[in-house]
């Protein structure tokens, strides 16, 4: 477990309301960080989960929005650092499977034009929108910016085509933003093998799958990746446009 001394520090981590988002507000805040915490509006476990960290003592703000489209993202960074006033920390997290159970490879029609439209503004283009709309604060305060990416960037076994080739882009677009605001900002990712969260899309027995599939023998925890984003974003000052791949060893 990271601790590291984050007192008057500012960050914004979205998809907050659970998994790996919830782990790295969490830690941030416990960190001493003041967190404004986005979800979609319609996630009532927000609101819940804002109210709870509160009531343990945290600095937690709520900041809900859809980070998927530019306009609402223009609205969460502003309303975010209006309340935090200025931004350290920007942790783009938010992602969507859009499905219950992975689509075959081959099930073309299963990728219909909306899916794929979906997968690319919830897992690709809403870290461009928030990384474009937060650029002024993070260049004032030389902060730094993390995405969580996922290894189906790098393998053909994730919950779609389309989802895997929205966090494939998201890999390329880490490096490119953290060309474009080199030398303040510093821009990385993580890429997650499977996660133990709520995440919508089932791959089948959990324990199966660490047992004959994960070197490591088990599937990793939310706040195990919420301390390599919190490392990435706070401790690594001569790292940028890096992904770091935290799978158990699935790749092996
Ligand atoms: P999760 O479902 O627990 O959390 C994702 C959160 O993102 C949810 O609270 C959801 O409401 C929120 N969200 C979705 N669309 C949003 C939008 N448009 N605007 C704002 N919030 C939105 O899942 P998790 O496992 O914690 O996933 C976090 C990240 O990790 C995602 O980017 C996901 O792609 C990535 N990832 C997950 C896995 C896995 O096995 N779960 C593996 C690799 C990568």
């Amino acid at each position: 477990m990271i601790n590291f001394d984050l007192r008057n520090k500012k960050a914004l981590v979205t998809g907050a309301a659970s998994g790996i988002g919830l782990a790295t507000a969490t830690r941030l805040a416990r960190c001493g960080a003041v967190v404004a915490m986005n979800d979609l509006d319609t996630n009532d476990k927000l609101t819940a989960e804002v109210a709870r960290l509160r009531g343990e003592g945290l600095k937690v703000y709520s900041a809900p929005g859809d980070v998927s489209q530019s306009d609402s993202t223009a609205h969460v960074v502003s309303h975010a650092v209006n309340l935090l006033s200025g931004l350290d920390y920007l942790i783009n997290n938010a992602g969507t499977p859009g499905t219950k159970s992975p689509i075959p490879l081959d099930d073309f029609d299963a990728l219909t034009p909306a899916f794929w439209q979906k997968m690319l503004d919830v897992n690709l283009l809403s870290a461009f929108w928030m990384t474009k709309a937060a650029r002024g604060a993070l260049m004032e305060s030389r902060g730094s910016v993390v995405n969580t990416v996922s290894i189906s960037a790098y393998t053909c076994d994730g919950s779609s085509t389309a989802y895997a080739c929205a966090k494939a882009g998201l890999v390329h677009l880490t490096r490119h933003l953290a060309k474009a605001m080199a030398p303040l900002v510093r821009v990385n990712g993580i890429a997650p093998g499977m996660v133990n969260s709520p995440w919508e899309c089932s791959f089948g027995d959990q324990e199966e799958y660490a047992r004959t599939a994960v070197p490591l023998r088990r599937i990793g925890q939310p706040e195990e990746y919420a301390d390599l984003i919190v490392f990435l974003a706070t401790a690594a000052p001569y790292v940028t446009g890096e992904i770091v791949v935290a799978d158990g060893g699935v790749q092996l």
